[in-house]
C-alpha cells in the first residue's frame, strides 16, 4: 500500500510517500518540507496571505520531489492523505484542492486528516507504539495533553489557555535580543545562568487539572529586564543568562508537574504498556526532556520522542494518519472540505488559544 501525504496547514509545504508492506512497519520513502520562515520573518509572525500564496506555488513541486526521491510513480499511489484542518484556511484549501484533483485524475481515494492527529499518531509510525498512550504536544503553536485511545479517539486532558511554550521561548529571546527561533538560543543561555536569581511564577500550579499558562512568564521577564535597565542602564551577559535560566526553569517545573497529573489520569485506567510520547519543536529542549523522563521513570512509564524532523510539521505523519484511516475504511470523496477549526477531542470544551 503506497500513500501520498500532503501538508499545508501552517507555514510548511510538505509532501511524503509512505509505504506499508504486507508485513512489518510502514516505511517513509520520501519526506519533503518547504519551510516559509524567511518569507514571514520581516513581519514577526506568519502572514496568512503570504502563506497561502507560497503553498500554492510550492505544493506541486513538493509532490514531484517526493515522487522522484522515492522512485514511486503517480500510478503506484493507492490513496492520497491530506491535512484538511485545523489551520490557516488558505493553505488548507490549497492542499485539499490539490489532493482532490489528484484523486479524481488517478481514480484513488482521498483521505482528509486532522493535522493534530498526524502529530499525535507519529509515535506509532516511528516506534509502533500500542494504544492507549499519553501524548504531550508541545510546540510553537500548541501545547496539550491527549490520551490516544485509537486512531480516531482522543481525550484532551488539558492544555495551555494562552501562549504555547515555543511562543514563550521565542518572545523571551526577542525581549533579550537573542536570535529566532528563540528555543535553542534561550536554552544555550540558560546553561550559563543561575535559575534562582530571578523570581518567575509557576502559573496554574495552584489549581487542579492539566491546564497551563505561559504568557505570565513573558510579563515577569519584561518587568525584571526593565528593572535592571532602569538600575544599571542595560543588561550584562550574566543578567541575560540568569533571566533565561529562571524562565526555562519555570517552564520545566510547570510541564513536569502537569505531566505528573496527566499521567495520574492516564494511569487510572491501567494501560497494559504505559507510555508517554512527546512531540513538537519544544521537545528538543534538553532540560524539558530530562524532566519528563524523570517523571516517567518515577511512574514506571516508558518515555519516547520521535526524531525532531517528524516532531515538527511534515507530510509523513499525515500519510501515516491517512493510512490508519484507510485501513479502518474511513475514506473521503469530492465533498471533503477544509476545516480551519477542528479540535481532536470533540467532547472537550473549546478553550481560548487551544482551537488548533
Ligand atoms: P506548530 O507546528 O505547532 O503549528 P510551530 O511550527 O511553531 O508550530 P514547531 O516547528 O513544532 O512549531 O516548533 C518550533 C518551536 O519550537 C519554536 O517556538 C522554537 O523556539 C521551539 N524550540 C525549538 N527548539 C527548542 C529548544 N531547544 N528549547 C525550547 N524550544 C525550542
Ligand atoms: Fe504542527
Amino acid at each position: 500500500l503506497t500513500i501520498l501525504g500532503i501538508e499545508s496547514s501552517c507555514d510548511d509545504t510538505a509532501a511524503a510517500i509512505l509505504r506499508q508492506p504486507v508485513e512489518g512497519p510502514a516505511e517513509i520513502l520520501a519526506s519533503v518540507v518547504y519551510g516559509q520562515t524567511d518569507l514571514h520573518a520581516p513581519y514577526g509572525g506568519v502572514v496568512p496571505e503570504i502563506a497561502a500564496r507560497a503553498h500554492a506555488e510550492k505544493i506541486d513541486l513538493s509532490i514531484e520531489e517526493a515522487l522522484v526521491t522515492s522512485g514511486v510513480t503517480l500510478k503506484e499511489v493507492d490513496a492520497i492523505a491530506v491535512t484538511s484542518g485545523p489551520g490557516l484556511i488558505g493553505g488548507v484549501i490549497s492542499g485539499v484542492m490539490c489532493a482532490k484533483g489528484l484523486s479524481a485524475s488517478l481514480g484513488v481515494p482521498v483521505i482528509g486528516v486532522n493535522h493534530l492527529a498526524g502529530h499525535a499518531l507519529t509515535p506509532r509510525l516511528t516506534d509502533q507504539v500500542a494504544f492507549p498512550y499519553l501524548m504531550l504536544l508541545v510546540s510553537g503553536g500548541h501545547c496539550q495533553f491527549l490520551i490516544a485511545h485509537s486512531a480516531e479517539k482522543f481525550t484532551r486532558l488539558g492544555g495551555t489557555i494562552d501562549d504555547a511554550p515555543g511562543e514563550a521561548f521565542d518572545k523571551t529571546a526577542r525581549l533579550l535580543g537573542l536570535p529566532q527561533p528563540g528555543g535553542p538560543a534561550v536554552q544555550a543561555e540558560a546553561t550559563k545562568g543561575d535559575p534562582k536569581r530571578f523570581r518567575f511564577p509557576r502559573p496554574l500550579l495552584d489549581r487542579p487539572g492539566c491546564d497551563m499558562s505561559f504568557s505570565g512568564l513573558k510579563t515577569a521577564l519584561l518587568r525584571q529586564r526593565d528593572a535592571l535597565i532602569a538600575e544599571q542602564g542595560g543588561l550584562t551577559l550574566q543578567d541575560r543568562a540568569d533571566l533565561c535560566a529562571g524562565f526555562q526553569a519555570a517552564v520545566v517545573d510547570v510541564l513536569a508537574e502537569k505531566t505528573r497529573r496527566a499521567l495520574a489520569l492516564y494511569l487510572a485506567d491501567a494501560p497494559s504498556e504505559p507510555l508517554l510520547a512527546v512531540a513538537g519543536g519544544v521537545a528538543a529542549n534538553t532540560a524539558i526532556r530530562a524532566a519528563l523522563e524523570t517523571v516517567c521513570a518515577q511512574n514506571n512509564v516508558t518515555f519516547t520522542a520521535p526524531p525532531l524532523a517528524l516532531c515538527t510539521d511534515n507530510a509523513a505523519m499525515i500519510a501515516y494518519a491517512g493510512l490508519e484511516k484507510y485501513v479502518a475504511g474511513q475514506i473521503d470523496d469530492m465533498s471533503l472540505a477544509a476545516r480551519p477549526r477542528w479540535p481532536l477531542d470533540q467532547t472537550a470544551p473549546a478553550l481560548l488559544g487551544s482551537g488548533k
